[in-house]
């Protein structure tokens, strides 16, 4: 079925901020239809495909669909915590919400994408905030907490749909995450800082590169048109935010792995000494090394 714009009302306010309403002018009829969502970002619409309303915005996303798919079967594989392994399902569903965004504009895919967002973040949260515990415990309090907090944002967004509330919760959770990840290399694990300090660094270029392409959109657009096709891809920085946000996420799960396995391997070693009892590690330690050279392999083949 096929839907166009031809008699439709005017579509909305193309974003919430005045600044941002520099927009791409959307144009081009597509299959998806007139968009729905609250926002829409700089790439031009069904410029690539008639099918995609933003092609390099949407395919970007497989950075954060795959490889998290693969950590996530290693870490089940590997019999380590639950909370791993959904910690990655967790970026894969925001990057499949994400493509489904992307590719439509449609506002209840918008949802699928950045309520999983909210989603995930608690799971990082949770990770990072219980890597000092005994193996196989359960902190309910805080489970149900995080849970009480996505419901919440969940039902409030739902009825104010205001992508300014997302975005400032979704950076209240990186924040806290930040902070907690920072008191651990500095005060606990000293040697994890570069892969902390690579996860942030990673996550923030990410983040410089999100506010450039709201920025200075129409820039981007003519400087578009003055080049071949594949160089003007590389200035959807749209999408590299997916690809550095993608990367950054990953490693910020390897990290609170990372944690997770040296305190249980410390642990288990003191048991080793004291009782003379064997290693209660995981089978395998150095998987997070696998799991980082996977992603980096991606990346490059
Ligand atoms: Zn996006």
């Amino acid at each position: 079925m096929y839907r166009y714009y031809g008699n439709l009302p005017p579509p909305p306010l193309r974003n919430y901020f005045t600044f941002f309403s520099i927009m791409a002018p959307y144009d081009r009829l597509g299959y998806w239809g007139r968009p729905t969502s609250t926002l829409d970002w700089c790439e031009e619409n069904y410029a690539v495909s008639f099918y995609i309303a933003e092609f390099w915005n949407t395919v970007s996303n497989l950075i954060m669909i795959v490889p998290p798919l693969y950590g996530a079967l290693q870490t089940f594989r590997d019999g380590i915590e639950i909370r791993f392994v959904l910690a990655f399902l967790g970026i894969a569903a925001v990057g499949v919400g994400s493509w489904c965004f992307h590719m439509t504009l449609q506002y209840e895919m918008q949802l699928l994408d950045e309520l999983p967002m909210i989603y995930s973040g608690c799971i990082f949260l949770y990770c990072v905030y219980e890597c000092f515990k005994q193996e196989k415990t359960v902190h309910f309090l805080l489970i149900t907490i995080l849970l009480g907090f996505s419901i919440s944002v969940t039902l409030v967004y739902l009825q104010w749909k205001e992508p300014v509330f997302h975005q400032v919760v979704y950076g209240m959770l990186v924040s806290c995450l930040v902070l907690r990840s920072l008191f651990i290399v500095s005060w606990v694990y000293p040697n994890l800082r570069r892969l902390a300090y690579t996860s942030l660094a990673v996550f923030l270029l990410g983040f410089a590169l999100w506010n450039i392409d709201n920025l200075f959109c129409s820039t981007l657009q003519s400087a578009r048109k003055r080049v071949p096709p594949l160089v003007g891809a590389m200035t959807q920085f749209h999408a590299l935010w997916h690809i550095l946000t993608g990367l950054g996420s990953y490693l910020h799960v390897l990290f609170s792995l990372q944690i997770r396995i040296t305190y249980l391997k410390h642990r288990s070693y003191v048991k080793l000494k004291v009782c003379a009892g064997h290693n209660m590690m995981p089978k395998s330690y150095s998987s997070v090394k696998g799991l980082f050279f996977t992603f980096v392999m991606f990346l490059f083949y």
